[in-house]
């Protein structure tokens, strides 16, 4: 059985830093919750938090209907108490024991019978496919594989919630890759509501259910990947997600359906905004014919980037830059003549002064957290 973890109000300040800013979220039963945000906006210490590393400054905390944090009632459950499995960024195997011992000592705490805690070790490594490596120290294995064995640790353990914290910065581009599919297909397997850190954004849309975005300690966004890719719910959001950058266009409301960005206009539900405002449109949203088309606007190819399975273009018209992407590689050569045109559903709005959303292409505002 799945549990949910709620979170409420929750502050944890260090000296004038507020770390974690009045934080509320609820991880669903089962769900594959991503912090994400870049260094310093509170990820790990929300993390640390949740695992009972750190005593915040308010707020509560609930690991399925279990009170584990109040600062109101003063209740603070030591991690031990809290029925969780940790995997951080140094694998934290014990270097002086083997992988049996590393997988079979907290379940002996646990008082597993000598039965019980074969079985599990047993079918732990054979779901990270290292069934064979029991005999082996740590030091006699590569990065990747004594992060599988602390992977396999941790679901030996059995816990009710995973948490873990870049578990993955460590290893390289192509090992990463492999991680990011076999974390997935563990968390598929064991169904356990987890709750993972990271500052790489491809493995936040690639592994989540749910990835919650942090700036500076506050929540920015909560929602699906697709919604968080598609939809940002304010300009840091939309500038922290996507590679290539998202094209963010000043530009001035010019009546009910079009926004003047200066070099040309664009058509697109305005929602009776008025004043200043910023398009923000994904370079492969952007439509790039090399005729002119009805609708399109003219641009010269400033640069032309074929990077194999796509092409990056970066398109200027005066004072207007704007990245567009294409599958496969790219006819079009520098200085030529293209059109782009842009589909309405596309478009997100933003308002200039705040960088909230004001609509987004599928014609709803995208909700806030918090
Ligand atoms: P990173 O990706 O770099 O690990 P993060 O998003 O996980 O960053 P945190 O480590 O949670 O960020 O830090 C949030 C803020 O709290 C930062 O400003 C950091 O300097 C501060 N901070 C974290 N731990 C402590 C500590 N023990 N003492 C003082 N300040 C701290």
């Amino acid at each position: 059985m799945s549990t949910s973890i709620t979170i409420r109000n929750l502050t944890k300040r260090f000296g004038g830093v507020v770390a974690v800013n009045h934080v509320t979220l609820t991880v669903e039963p089962g769900s594959f919750l991503t912090l994400l945000g870049p260094s310093g906006c509170g990820k790990t210490t929300l993390l640390r938090c949740l695992a009972g590393l750190e005593d915040p400054d308010g707020g509560e905390i609930f690991i399925g209907d279990k009170l584990v944090f109040s600062h109101e009632r003063g209740i603070s459950l030591p991690p031990g108490k809290r029925d969780l499995g940790l995997v951080f960024q140094n694998y934290a195997l014990w270097p002086h024991m083997t992988v049996r011992q590393n997988m079979t000592f907290a379940l002996e705490i646990q008082k597993q019978t000598r039965a019980e805690i074969e079985v599990r070790a047993k079918e732990a490594l054979a779901e990270v496919q290292m069934t064979g490596y029991e005999d082996r120290y740590p030091r006699e294995m590569s990065g990747g594989q004594q992060q599988r064995i602390a992977l396999a640790r941790m679901l030996a353990y059995r816990p009710k919630v995973f948490l873990m914290d870049e578990p993955l910065s460590n290893l390289d581009a192509r090992l990463r890759m492999d991680m990011r599919a076999e974390i997935k297909h563990l968390h598929h397997v064991s169904g356990a509501t987890t709750v993972y850190v990271t500052h790489d954004q491809v493995e936040a849309l690639t592994m989540s259910s749910q990835i919650a975005v942090m700036r500076e300690g506050v929540l920015q966004q909560l929602d699906t990947p697709e919604r968080v890719y598609h939809y940002p719910a304010n300009l840091f959001v939309a500038d922290f997600i996507g590679n290539p950058k998202v094209n963010l266009l000043e530009g001035v409301i010019d009546g009910e359906h079009r926004v003047d960005l200066g070099s040309f206009k664009i058509s697109m539900d305005t929602r009776n905004s008025t004043g200043n405002v910023i398009v923000a449109v994904r370079p492969e949203d952007v439509m790039i014919s090399t005729m002119p088309v009805p609708g399109a606007v003219d641009f010269t190819a400033y640069s032309v980037l074929p990077a194999g399975a796509d092409s990056t273009i970066i398109a200027q018209r005066q004072e207007t830059e704007i990245t567009a992407r294409v599958m496969g590689i790219s006819t079009i050569n520098l200085d030529d003549k293209i059109w782009l045109s842009f589909d309405p559903k596309t478009l997100n709005l933003y308002d200039k002064e705040s960088g909230n959303l004001i609509v987004s292409g599928d014609g709803a505002n995208t909700v806030m957290a918090g």
